[in-house]
């Protein structure tokens, strides 16, 4: 039974709009689909948890958060996994430098992980898998290619891939390999980005370091074997889609492949989905360069949850986002508009009736909305056929035209485009507020002005509200001035419309 609108955010469902997404392997725009004819079974590599997640990273999660949400609203059942690299020589590195067990360490960053993707309103994943807890299918996977011959153990103890067995090699990366030097190896994690290397799938366990006793000796995998492990265990030896930042490409994603596809001789992922890298201000991030940012930096900074999320999704996820802080308020505004027009279609009293040219623009806005997000995901089409109704919606409402249906139509509309972009409720206060009370405790550096504005309560500032507006009443306008000022000095602003006054936090 299909529910009213505006009650189900995802009433409107149907299995009709493919979904066609530019596809790395093939070097084609393909349709996305369910091939079981069940669920659309999705991995995406997930955080490697030795620090706060930046924004970069989040651009990544956000469009496979996009990804998922346009997949639902489609009508598709999703079965999305994503790991959390819980091991690895930086987390070894940097636990050790903090004199923390790795597990310590990795928690704090890992709820850290979870607690602001939360906050930017990515859905949680169907499993979470982490690597520490997985090591038995990662030596099992390690002793089937062993079994062919194709994993080796080397002086030392540690475990490497014979890329020379598969030459398929590089089919991802539509990098040309050949001449591969066999037994060339590598096994840090920091890659040479253009080498092919024999990589470590196992790296035998230095003095002091943390490390599994197995059969294939002590030690700790390596990371492309995590996901292949991962992947398989929780989405079978084949599925529809694999996620992950560019960076990723090669050589991970191209081991992932390597390795799955020579233990099982089956394709490993059909699709693979990969999001461009993020410039800040037109450079790399970078901490050396001071234009790093996680989104706790930019929380404590005063910008607002939402519009962080809104920006970073408003460019499609093939396209260079080049982050700026005129950016991030130009969200910040576009996220008011939306939201007053949300509360003004809803709370207003609309005449019974409807008016089919406005039907119709609702209607072709809604079909434009649908038919960007289908097209390679092209989220910025999408937000601007929002716009236009929003306008188209506005004027009617201004004119006094706008009808019951109408109205109607608009917030099923709404609720469809928030089913993806996330942005109308607003949480963004008791955001900013947790951020707040986290700087407190880690003792970090917040704007004055936003720890002066969040210490105000709701009903602190309503009654300095309803004062103020006692004094307009009894003509007292010095007074009235004065409270205005007090609020705005604590970062309350007020606005005086029609139906009263309204105050917003700056
Ligand atoms: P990591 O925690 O470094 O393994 O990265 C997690 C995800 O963020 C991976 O999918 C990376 O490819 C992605 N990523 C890292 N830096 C950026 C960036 N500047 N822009 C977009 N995605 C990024
Ligand atoms: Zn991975």
């Amino acid at each position: 039974m299909k529910a009213a609108p505006g009650t189900d955010a995802r009433a409107w469902q149907t299995n009709f709009v493919p979904l066609e997404l530019f596809n790395t392997l093939s070097g084609k725009v393909e349709p996305v689909y369910a091939s079981d004819g069940a669920n659309v079974r999705m991995y995406c590599c997930g955080p490697t948890v030795y620090d706060y997640g930046h924004i970069g990273n989040f651009r990544t999660f956000l469009h496979v958060d996009a990804l998922r949400r346009v997949l639902a609203m489609l009508g598709h059942s999703v079965r999305h996994v994503m790991n959390v690299t819980d091991v690895d020589d930086k987390i070894i590195r940097n636990a050790g430098a903090a004199g923390q067990p790795i597990d310590v360490y990795t928690k704090k960053f890992t709820d850290a992980f979870f607690e602001d993707s939360d906050a930017l309103g990515v859905e949680r994943p169907e499993a979470i898998a982490m690597a520490t807890e997985n090591i038995d299918g990662m030596v099992a996977l390690i002793e089937r290619l062993a079994a062919q011959d194709i994993a080796y153990k080397a002086e030392g103890g540690s475990w490497y891939f014979r890329i020379a067995k598969f030459p398929e090699y590089g089919k991802l990366s539509k990098k040309d390999f050949e001449g591969i030097e066999d037994g060339a190896r590598v096994d840090v994690d920091e890659y040479d980005k253009d080498a092919a290397r024999d990589f470590a799938l196992w790296k035998a366990t230095r003095p002091g370091e943390t490390g599994w006793d197995t059969p294939l000796g002590a030690g700790r995998p390596g990371w492309h074997i995590e996901c292949s492990a991962m992947a398989m265990k929780y989405l079978g030896d084949s599925f529809d889609l694999h996620a992950g930042g560019e960076d990723l490409m090669f050589p991970h994603h191209e081991n992932e492949i390597a390795q799955s596809e020579s233990a099982t001789h089956q394709p490993f992922a059909r699709h693979w989905f990969h999001v461009r890298f993020l410039l800040v201000e037109g450079r790399k991030m970078s901490k050396s360069d001071g234009n790093f940012y996680t989104l706790r930096d930019l929380l404590l900074k005063g910008y607002r949850a939402s519009a962080i999320r809104f920006l970073l999704l408003s460019v499609p996820y093939r396209h260079q986002l080049n982050f700026t802080f005129d950016g991030l308020t130009e969200s910040t505004n576009a996220i008011d508009r939306l939201r007053t027009f949300h509360t003004r279609v809803r709370d207003g009293k609309w005449a019974e009736g409807t008016d089919p040219a406005l039907a119709l623009a609702i209607h072709e806005g809604d079909l434009a909305y649908t038919h960007a997000l289908c097209s390679d995901l092209n989220t910025a089409e999408a937000r601007a056929a929002i716009f236009d109704v929003l306008r188209a919606v506005n004027t009617a409402a201004d004119k006094g035209t706008l009808l019951r249906a109408e109205a109607e139509a608009t917030l099923t509309l709404l609720a469809k485009f928030d089913s993806v972009f996330a942005v109308l409720e607003d949480r963004d206060a008791e955001l900013t507020r947790a951020a707040l009370a986290w700087a407190q405790r880690e003792d970090r550096e917040a704007d004055a002005s936003l720890v002066a504005t969040l210490s105000l309560s709701d009903e602190d500032i309503d009654k300095l509200v309803a004062a103020r507006t006692l004094a307009k009443k009894q003509r007292n306008f010095a007074k009235a001035d004065a409270l205005r000022q007090e609020l705005l000095d604590k970062g309350i602003v007020l606005e005086d419309s029609k139906d009263g006054v309204r105050w917003k936090r700056k």
